[in-house]
């Protein structure tokens, strides 16, 4: 399968090739050339399987220039060791009549797990397979979670160095003391002034700077990217919606091709867009539900077609979901139009006015597939409340985001279908505002304090990887301004 730039740059590239490049020379995103499509006795033949083999069986089907070896190689890797303190990788759980996918049992407890840990595998395994011999220079920027878990996968990866960059007061005090403390001879962290976007928008500057790339291989070193733009981080993704449905089918809670909703906490559109995938492959999915927090730009666009970033920033409960720039959003109007010079068009209003509209007959194609609605942070602290009130089930919240979406899209739609909502977080990662929002006085504690409040509450272990950085040093102290970054990356690459 060859994949080339949803701008139209005919690269034809192999999966690895894509994987190891991030990102097209147009500025694009590579998309395969066909969604492969699967039966439904794919599906059932998945429901014995562990994740692994799933997992395996899934990503062949993209990434069909690895061998089965390899792939078996790298998903072992990846979600074997007990990498993961689930069994089951990805558990899907039930509060009342909600089925909730867990995807925070992975390392840095969230979801980017679920990617991270089989990124760094599949690019090492792509350099092997093209004899690449520069180093792999990951650039990541981050609003909290795919630094972290960035960190956490590409930790001492031999032929890699990985460089984050997350936003100086963007991120919860746990994110940001997930990042700090990161070990290994191969890493780099650094606040950047400003929001998000800011550090989104540095690198995606870097990675469009043709002359300093070029410097760069000529020094041996070529950048890649873990942000959910590239494919390698996408793919993993669709492996959990199929999963979902496989331990459902098993369970009995579904049959075999039973139509089921999906409610996805959004940011970059990366998760939300994997379950797209899922769905033009054959999984019986119905609707989408595409969850916002107070930064509600993609509710709007879902509603009317019309995207629009020039708005209030706001700073919220659930930071991972705290953008007005959701890269993926790229991939998913080439798969509804198939047409590169619209995206291409749509790209360069959204970069020179910040805004662009798609028009009635692709709006409502995308209406038959997503449904969006959005929760502020009053609206996310009542549904933690309500959640645990009802359920005695404490979530994040970005999850709660979406408990409160999936709830308004059964009120409106009055659709009773299976509802699965993805968990992106563990509620440990944002023990603060869980707490808040459950009533308690959490003044003058400290995070960890927290913790132990919360495990208490929940009657649930603290996450190990949390539980050990309370006595973790802090290695990484460096700000820098967004126009720094372009020369610290330089620097970075010239270190030995
Ligand atoms: C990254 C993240 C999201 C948003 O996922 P996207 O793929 O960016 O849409 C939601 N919740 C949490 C906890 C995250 O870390």
């Amino acid at each position: 399968m060859k994949y080339n730039s949803t701008r139209g740059y005919d690269e034809e590239l192999t999966a690895a090739e894509a994987i190891i490049k991030g990102i097209a020379s147009d500025g694009g995103l590579f998309v395969p050339e066909e969604i492969p499509r699967v039966g439904k006795d794919f599906i059932k033949e998945l429901s014995p399987l562990s994740y692994t083999e799933r997992a395996k069986k899934i990503l062949a089907l993209f990434l069909d220039d690895y061998t089965g070896r390899e792939l078996e190689k790298c998903v072992n890797a990846a979600y074997g060791n007990d990498k993961f303190d689930h069994e089951a990788i990805a558990p899907v759980k039930e509060a009342g009549d909600i089925f909730v996918s867990e995807l925070w049992h992975g390392p840095t407890s969230a979801f980017k797990d679920m990617a991270l840990q089989l990124l760094p595998q599949l690019l090492t395994t792509a350099r092997e397979k093209s004899g690449e011999e520069k180093t792999s220079l990951i650039l990541v920027a981050t609003s909290g979670d795919t630094g972290k878990a960035a960190l956490e996968g590409f930790a001492d990866v031999p032929g890699t160095k990985i460089m984050v960059f997350y936003p100086q007061d963007g991120t919860s005090l746990m994110q940001k003391k997930q990042m700090v403390t990161q070990e290994g001879g191969n890493v780099s962290v650094m606040a950047v002034k400003g929001n998000f976007d800011d550090a989104q928008n540095g690198v995606k500057r870097i990675f469009g700077d043709r002359d300093f790339i070029y410097t760069l291989l000529k020094e041996n070193t070529k950048l890649s990217s873990a942000n959910s733009i590239n494919w390698g981080r996408l793919a993993p993704q669709i492996v959990y919606y199929f999963s979902a449905y496989a331990d459902m089918l098993a369970a009995g809670k579904i049959k075999l091709g039973d139509k089921i909703n999906f409610c996805v906490p959004t940011g970059n559109f990366g998760n939300i867009l994997a379950g797209y995938y899922a769905l033009c492959m054959g999984l019986p999915v119905h609707r989408l539900i595409c969850a916002s927090n107070a930064n509600n730009v993609l509710t709007e666009f879902i509603k009317t077609g019309a995207y629009n970033k020039n708005r209030k920033f706001y700073k919220t409960l659930s930071p991972s979901m705290d953008i007005l720039i959701s890269s993926n959003l790229e991939r998913l109007l080439f798969h509804l139009t198939g047409n590169t010079v619209k995206v291409k068009g749509w790209m360069g209003e959204l970069q020179s006015m910040g805004h662009y509209a798609i028009g009635s007959e692709i709006l409502g194609k995308l209406q038959s597939i997503f449904w969006g609605s959005f929760a502020d942070d009053n609206g996310i602290r009542a549904t933690i409340k309500k959640v645990y009130d009802n359920q005695n089930y404490v979530i994040d919240p970005h999850t709660a985001a979406a408990f409160s979406a999936a709830d308004d899209y059964r009120m409106e739609t009055g659709d009773s279908r299976p509802m699965v909502v993805l968990s992106t977080a563990s509620p440990y990662k944002f023990a603060g505002s869980v707490l808040n929002a459950l009533g308690k006085d959490c003044a003058g504690k400290d995070e960890f304090a927290l913790l132990e409040e919360l495990s208490t509450l929940s009657n649930t272990p603290i996450p190990a990887g949390l539980k050990k950085l309370a006595d973790a040093p802090t290695i990484h102290d460096k700000v820098c301004a967004k126009e720094e970054m372009i020369d610290l990356v330089a620097d970075f690459a010239a270190a030995k």
